[in-house]
């Protein structure tokens, strides 16, 4: 039997012809699977780095995000991004779909970035404010888990303060996160993607770093992604992890300052022998975030 679900692509065309409706005019749907009219997002650790960037991609794909990261005000740079978007022209599902606008699919969308304070280790305070933002926008569509921190010592003298900080952010942080996200999906039956960052960090080991804590922990993401995934398909929700490279941002910064060996020796390890840029996360961001990879869970 063929899944429940609404066709697209071949079989609509087929079942379109074979119908009284053969007469439709023909429509792309592929890429506009990837946009995000009106979706509601909460995104982690955005107000600057890989974050950001996301939050930047989903809002330019129709969706309203709501930026959660430590500081109580968001800085000049995260503004800049906040008023660029305000500035996009709206999105036109029209032009998407190569309809014309007033068949009354021709809804124009607009996303915005809004900012918020949270610390993802107060799992009440994470609930309080999910619930808080689904209260005004009316549901939480798309939750990326994506706060994190990174410091290392020699694994014989790691400091178990520094351990424990790095557990609790990186792995019940991002646990509380995706609690608080997936209670407000379950609660209006929504068909949520929740995405986890994780790391290559946390299926090899960074050669020649002192990264026990940080590679233990999205060790640890990865697994709840997938026991999440099991847990919450049965209410629709879809659960993914996605494991970036080194990628250059506020976090990897602080230990390539002044060391243009490690840099060397970072890029010698990638295949494509250079670093990465946030921008090019977007892709894959916006392909777990949207209708692109509804059958799509439990991934890293
Ligand atoms: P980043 O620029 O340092 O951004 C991380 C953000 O998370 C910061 O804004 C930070 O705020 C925030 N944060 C830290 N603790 C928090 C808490 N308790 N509650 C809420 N927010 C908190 O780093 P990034 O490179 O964009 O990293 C984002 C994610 O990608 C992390 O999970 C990281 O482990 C992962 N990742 C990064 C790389 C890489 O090469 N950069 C590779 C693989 C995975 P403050 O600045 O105020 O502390």
């Amino acid at each position: 039997m063929p899944p429940s679900t609404t066709p697209t692509g071949v079989s609509a065309i087929l079942s379109a012809s074979s119908s009284s409706s053969s007469s439709s005019t023909p429509t792309r749907s592929a890429l506009s699977l990837f946009a995000l009219p009106s979706r509601v997002a909460i995104i982690t650790g955005a107000h600057r780095g890989i974050g950001l960037e996301i939050a930047l991609a989903y809002a330019e794909a129709g969706a309203i995000v709501y930026c959660l990261d430590l500081p109580e005000k968001p800085d000049g740079d995260w503004v800049k991004v906040r008023d660029y978007v305000a500035a996009l022209p709206p999105l036109s599902m029209a032009s998407l779909t190569g309809q014309n606008a007033d068949d009354g699919k021709g809804k124009e969308i607009k996303g915005r970035l809004e900012y918020a304070h949270c610390d993802v280790t107060n799992q009440q305070a994470m609930f309080n404010l999910a619930a808080r933002i689904a209260e005004k926008e009316g549901r939480i569509d798309i939750c990326f888990a994506n706060a994190g921190i990174l410091s290392g010592a020699e694994v014989l003298d790691y400091p178990g303060e520094d351990f424990k900080k790095i557990i609790d952010v990186n792995i019940n942080g991002a646990l509380f996160t995706a609690q608080a996200a997936g209670r407000e999906m379950a609660k209006r039956n929504i068909a949520g993607s929740i995405i986890f960052t994780a790391s290559m960090s946390g299926s090899i080991t960074n050669y020649g770093m002192h990264w026990t804590a940080y590679n233990t922990s999205k060790a640890a993401v990865i697994q709840m992604a997938r026991s999440l995934a099991c847990e919450l398909g049965p209410k629709r929700i879809r659960v993914n992890s996605i494991s970036p490279g080194y990628i250059y941002t506020e976090m990897t910064k602080s230990f390539l300052q002044n060391k243009p060996d490690l840099e060397k020796s970072w890029c010698a390890q990638n295949p494509l022998g250079r670093l990465g840029n946030p921008d090019e996360l977007r892709g894959v961001a916006l392909f777990l975030a949207s209708d692109a990879s509804t059958f799509c869970t439990g991934s890293e």
